[in-house]
């Protein structure tokens, strides 16, 4: 099942729903609030505007989760996971632009799968972690790769408004140690990796995690990006791509 979060044509306010070929279906309430219920209210796929599929009380970020990415980083691979947060405030949904600030010369995408959250998780060990997941999607860990070399945190270098492209939609059914992650900057293939290649699998990610954090239905892990990260500047189109889910496409501007 594939969730989406949008905006009805000619309305204001947004609506959870379901993609049905080139329709969706709007549900009542949202996909967090127990059962999946369905409304007779349905729109074409093309006119509504898709939005981020979940607001997230927080972005768990993982860094240097591929044995690869960590390589072309000169960077030594953690013991246990390396993470970090992103700010709700950096999340965009699809076609939204990201803007680079002037204080980097050196804005970076990075392709990940991300998680999301379907049930509050507090202790939950790696056996039990699936259950708590809703789904999955596509998510753009963009970095000011000049600031997070200069900072000894990474916040300010990952946390600019418009660094956290989410989206096109939360897949209900995906094998998240099997997805295929790709990035195509300006059409030209740029990453392509798989989460079998994680260092550590989204069921440990959830283990670690949540015995440090409760984790909020709607919050997001992003599981890290594989090799091949790079500039962005304005004018270009990224296009984040999990095999399953589709892809997120984002501009850049200035
Ligand atoms: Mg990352």
């Amino acid at each position: 099942m594939k969730i989406v979060r949008f905006v009805p044509p000619g309305k204001d306010s947004a609506l959870f729903g379901i993609i049905k070929k080139n329709t969706v279906t709007a549900i009542v309430a949202s996909p967090f609030e127990g059962m999946i219920v369905e409304t007779s209210e349905a729109y074409d796929l093309d006119a509504v505007r898709l939005l981020a599929p979940c607001r997230p009380s927080k972005v768990v970020a993982v860094g240097l989760n591929y044995k690869d990415h960590a390589e072309e980083l000169g960077m030594a691979l953690p013991e246990e996971p390396l993470i970090f947060l992103k700010p709700p405030s950096s999340v965009i949904g699809p076609g939204e632009p990201i803007v680079c600030p002037p204080v980097s010369q050196q804005v970076e995408y990075e392709a990940e799968l991300a998680v999301v959250m379907g049930k509050r998780a507090k202790d939950v060990i790696a056996e039990d972690a699936l259950d708590y997941v809703l789904g999955y999607t596509c998510l753009n860990d963009v970095t000011a790769r000049d600031l997070q070399k200069k900072d000894v945190q990474f916040t300010r270098s990952k946390s600019f408004d418009t660094f956290c492209p989410i989206g096109p939609c939360i897949e209900t059914r995906l094998d998240p140690a099997d997805a295929q992650v790709r990035s195509y900057l300006n059409g030209d293939l740029r990453q392509d990796s798989n989460t079998s290649q994680l260092v550590h699998p989204v069921d440990q990610l959830v283990e670690f995690i949540s015995s440090i954090m409760t984790l909020e239905p709607g919050d997001v892990i992003a599981t890290g990006t594989p090799f091949g990260v790079g500039q962005i500047v304005p004018g270009d189109e990224i296009v984040v791509e999990v095999e399953g889910v589709g892809q997120l496409k984002n501009p850049v501007s200035e």
